[in-house]
């Protein structure tokens, strides 16, 4: 029977399986007869030949190899071993004559992994057996559990990219969320506070979109928000540029190292892509086909600044783009700690455009904050005659 030690490092069902190679009948009918007695099973081939021929269905656990045969000897083919298994080659035990030193040396040299002298002493040979395939198989069972790690940090990568990406990207449009869009843009603004560039926001909503739900259904609503969003994750080609879904219909854009002329024209490039476009909407007030708003500002952060002021700036102009009739772009120039963000809604703004109180007062809001308002026309005039932006504004008293 194999030692209580040999148990342990196998499973009991296991039963190793020693390659005799060597052209002595005799010697093999020996080591048959003593191996089999401590539960091994035993292969014997006459050459070395038939040795790697033998090893082409299973491997064998080690492989007692006779130095001297007729034709390839057995340093030849331990080589030829090595070289056809590399480090899944089984351990080799050559066996070698009782004084011949030389042979242990060469056996050494072609990468045997101990030898054994003939004639047989039983008891070291067992030894050496024993203690030869129990090394090879905690090898075996280390290079198993190697493998096993190596694809669990595998699949613990790829399931924290997924985690990473369903905390960063909006399901339903695949561009940046809400989250992201909030960490990136406290960051942008420390980092441009820093360097003092400016900073520019931009923020669309679609016109009517709960028209366009109503009409089309909700599957294409989600189409038109993936297009949409698509659109403008088109327009942020720079590597800290952000497109972001805001809210349910609105999406954001963080363009650091952007002044208002360009976020602004960076927000007349969505329009115009959406134009071309052309999604059909026959419920909208303001178009036959998909249209936005947009509110966008600029600044370079100041220490005394307020990141959130910035965007409630943004907002104040959107909610203004809105107020004004829809699909166009407003853009404030200044932020204002009094400017606050309405709540606002399509239902509002289409009762604010009937609503002369309500629009008075929206007017009343806007001159308070004290800020610059651009019309559509005066972004097209931009656009034609390149004129820098500034020139163009006239800020309200
Ligand atoms: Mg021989």
């Amino acid at each position: 029977m194999i030692d209580m030690d040999v148990n342990t490092y196998i499973a009991p069902e296991f039963i190793p399986l020693v390659l005799v190679v060597d052209d002595d009948v005799t010697s093999t009918l020996m080591l048959s007869k003593v191996l089999s007695r401590d539960g091994y099973s035993i292969q014997i081939v006459h050459n070395a030949q038939a040795a790697l021929d033998k090893c082409q269905d299973r491997l064998p656990d080690i492989i007692l190899m006779d130095a001297i045969m007729p034709g390839m000897d057995g340093f030849e083919c331990t080589q030829a071993f090595k070289a056809k298994y590399g480090s899944h080659c089984p351990p080799i035990l050559m066996i070698t004559g009782l004084n011949d030193s030389e042979s242990v040396d060469c056996a050494f040299e072609v990468g045997a992994t101990d030898y054994v002298t003939k004639p047989f002493h039983w008891a070291v040979l067992r030894q050496r057996v024993r203690r030869t395939i129990k090394a090879y198989i905690d090898y075996k069972n280390l290079q198993d559990a190697l493998q096993k790690e190596r694809t669990l940090r595998q699949e613990l990568r790829i399931t924290n990219q997924q985690l990473h990406r369903l905390a960063t990207v909006d399901g339903l449009t695949n561009i940046a969320n809400r989250r992201v869009f909030d960490e990136r843009f406290q960051q942008e603004w420390k980092r441009l506070q820093r360097e003092q560039a400016p900073l520019g926001i931009a923020l669309f909503d679609i016109d009517c979109f709960k028209a366009y739900n109503d009409t089309y259904g909700h599957q294409a609503g989600d189409d038109c928000l993936r297009d949409v969003a698509q659109m403008i994750q088109q327009v942020a080609r720079r590597p800290a540029d952000v497109a972001a879904r805001y809210g349910g219909e609105e999406f954001a854009l963080i363009l650091p190292n952007t002044d208002l002329e360009g976020t602004t024209h960076l927000a007349k490039l969505v329009q115009h892509h959406l134009q071309h476009r052309a999604i059909p909407h026959a419920s909208s007030v303001v178009s036959s086909q998909v249209t936005v708003s947009v509110g966008l500002t600029s600044t370079i952060p100041e220490t005394s600044g307020s990141p959130s002021l910035l965007i409630r700036t943004a907002d104040r102009a959107l909610y203004e783009a809105k107020h004004q009739g829809r699909d166009r772009i407003v853009a404030y120039t200044a932020l204002d700690q009094s400017s606050a963000t309405p709540e606002i809604s399509d239902a509002q703004t289409s009762n604010a455009q009937t609503s002369n109180a309500q629009t008075s007062n929206a007017q009343t809001s806007n001159a308070q904050t004290n800020v610059a308002l651009l019309s559509v026309d005066d972004l097209k005039r931009y656009d034609d005659t390149r004129v820098q932006i500034k020139k163009t504004i006239s800020p309200k008293p």
